[in-house]
């Protein structure tokens, strides 16, 4: 099983880009919130008997979550399930928590990983994004964390903003390199339905960035963090040797997970189920003993595109012989292998299929070009 993800739906402000579920009015019910997410987790304890490996705390912003509500979830957690004492434990946290009280109590709470939601080092891209932290905070927080003994660091960062040159873009990867975090997801802003960024984009407010200044720059990610000893094992995702997020690579690989709290996805091999994305229906629904999930039973066909979809996107690539066990492979399927390696853009080795640096750029569609 690749664990636990558990979805806190709280943020203290809006950012520009975001379409994740989360609510900013929330003080009122926060520790509500946290008793409705414990008691998912004892009424969902028997849907698995495997040892949990990660725990994984996303949202929203866990970060906001007082020391103690973070012990009630973590001991709810030990106390119904069985935990690998190695397990990896990852709190998403962003720069203006990152403060000494909290690292310490998140230490003595045992997450032994951060996941830190830094996006960008200047002050213009912050205030452009509606970030809720300062630049000086994003430089200091990874220090800071450090010295409070949390060893596994990654940081998020954002590039393809309107305006956004190349020698800005080198001085953010520089300065992640510089502070020695293990990990680093790098994303290219979209345009997401409903969110503050599309109705400025729709009013004519902001023209986004063009697509080909978008994959300069994600091509530059790649060559220099590769320089820097940092190895793409996703599209989005780069570490230094070993460290892989072993939650999310869980995900990749096809494993099992739970997903509790408000809008997580749950996944058995063969269903996904997913919660109200709604914190109040959320929150009376669980209480009151009510159904408060969907779940949809996934087909041959759902389950043999989701393998490409995600597996492509890893280093390991795709198995043929996973495909199979799923479903027979097309004859269309293996002339697409042969055209698009013709192409440069995947490569077939030992029954197993991956992208090239080139297909890299056009791994969506490349995906959808070989679903049944
Ligand atoms: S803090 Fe994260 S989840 Fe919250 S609005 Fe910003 S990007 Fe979205």
């Amino acid at each position: 099983m690749a664990g636990i993800y558990l979805h806190i739906p709280f943020c203290k402000q809006r950012c520009s880009y975001c379409d994740f579920h989360f609510s900013t009015q929330f003080k009122s019910y926060q520790s509500r919130m946290v008793d409705a997410i414990c008691k998912e987790l004892v009424e969902r304890k028997n849907e698995t008997k495997e040892i949990i490996q990660t725990i994984y705390f996303g949202g929203g912003t866990p970060s906001l979550l007082e020391a103690e509500e973070l012990q009630e979830i973590l001991q709810t957690i030990q106390r119904e399930y069985q935990v690998d004492p190695l397990a990896e434990i990852t709190l998403e946290a962003n720069p203006d928590d990152i403060i000494p009280d909290k690292l310490k109590s998140w230490k003595e709470a045992k997450v032994n990983r951060l996941s830190i939601g830094l996006q960008s080092f200047r002050a213009e891209d912050l205030a452009w994004m509606n970030r809720a932290h300062t630049a000086e905070e994003s430089l200091r927080c990874v220090a800071w964390a450090k010295e409070a003994g949390i060893l596994q660091i990654s940081v998020d960062l954002i590039y393809g903003l309107p305006q956004f040159s190349i020698e800005a873009w080198d001085q953010q990867i520089q300065t992640v390199i510089d502070m020695g975090v293990q990990h680093i997801s790098a994303y290219c802003l979209t345009v997401e339905e409903k969110t503050l960024l599309e109705k400025k984009v729709e009013a004519g407010e902001i023209v986004p960035s063009n697509p080909e200044e978008q994959a300069d720059q994600f091509q530059y990610l790649i060559q220099k963090l590769s320089q820097n000893g940092y190895e793409q094992y996703e599209i989005s995702n780069f570490c230094s040797p070993d460290n892989y997020s072993k939650h999310n690579t869980s995900y990749w690989q096809g494993k099992t997970y739970l997903g509790i709290g408000p809008s997580a996805h749950s996944f058995d091999g063969k269903t996904r189920r997913w919660n109200l994305s709604n914190n109040p229906q959320y929150m009376a629904k669980l209480e009151k003993g009510e159904q408060f999930w969907e779940v949809e039973h996934l087909s041959e066909a759902d389950r043999f595109n989701e393998k490409i979809m995600v597996g492509l996107r890893t280093k390991w690539g795709v198995s043929l012989h996973d495909l199979r066990a799923i479903h027979e492979i097309p004859a269309s399927f293996s002339q697409k292998v042969k055209e698009y390696s013709d192409k440069g853009w995947v490569c077939l080795q030992s029954d197993t299929i991956t992208l090239t640096p080139e297909g890299k750029l056009l791994a969506d569609w490349l995906a959808s070009e070989f679903f049944l």
